[in-house]
């Protein structure tokens, strides 16, 4: 499984569906991207390979942001459905998530009782917490930070906010991420091979932190708000 997203590149489509493709190796069973623009972000997800996927992906969309995500299911069989990525009950918020939440159904009946869920996993959990926590005033970022604390398990997230097409929200706890630098746009990835395509210059993510990718700017933050800042190392493909 694994997650791939972008912002700042007219290409974000085809760069996405490409940096699936890389992530194959590490086995799924449903896969899924989501692509902003104007009209909103749209969200195309399929079981099976990642051919599947393309074959329904809308021709005519264009976008410079997107996130895109293999599933290897642990809460629900695997689906169209339950494949990511996953929104939030208003569709405001978008995610993708590679690990497992090990205590969403205690936060489901604690938090979101009267929220009707659309999918089994633990991931939807997530992103409806995150929209409960701005509907009750709290800006996105100390919304995802107030529910990256409360989750007990392994994740790697990205996150799109269709109110804010300048960034998208990255973090990680025991599963691989990291966030790749290009000129004028940036890249997320599971794994370093997935964007060699666009760019060799990343930089590693450390567990418990809040990073702001945004097409000239990586913002990183422990969740107390420390900034923190950390060089790139160029990665290469192993021969
Ligand atoms: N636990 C999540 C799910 O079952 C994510 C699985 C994954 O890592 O792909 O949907």
């Amino acid at each position: 499984c694994g997650i791939v997203g972008i912002i700042g590149n007219p290409d974000a489509k085809e760069i996405l569906l490409k940096g699936l493709e890389k992530l194959e190796y590490r086995g799924y069973d449903s896969a899924g991207i989501a692509l902003s623009n104007e009209a909103g972000v749209k969200v195309f997800k399929e079981k099976g390979r990642i051919a599947d996927l393309r074959s329904i992906v809308d021709e005519t969309v264009t976008a410079e942001i997107g996130i895109g995500h293999t599933r290897w299911a642990t809460h629900g069989v695997p689906s169209r459905l339950n494949a990511h990525p996953h929104k939030s009950a208003s569709n405001r918020f978008t995610i993708v998530h590679n690990g497992v939440i090990e205590n969403y159904d205690l936060l489901k009946k604690e938090y979101l009782a009267d929220v009707e869920m659309k999918s089994d996993t633990d991931t939807e959990v997530v992103i409806q917490l995150i929209e409960h926590f701005v509907e009750s005033g709290k800006d996105v970022k100390a919304a995802f930070v107030q529910t990256l604390k409360m989750l007990k398990g392994s994740y790697a997230f990205a996150l799109l906010d269709e109110q804010n097409k300048d960034v998208i929200y990255v973090a990680k706890n025991k599963s691989p991420l990291l966030v790749g630098l290009g000129e004028d746009f940036n890249v997320v990835a599971s794994d370093a091979m997935a964007m060699l395509q666009v760019t060799d210059q990343y930089v590693e993510l450390v567990d418990k932190e809040i990073v702001l990718v945004s097409k000239d700017k990586v913002v990183i933050e422990t969740l107390d708000g420390e900034v923190i800042s950390r060089e790139a190392y160029t990665a290469e493909l192993d021969a």
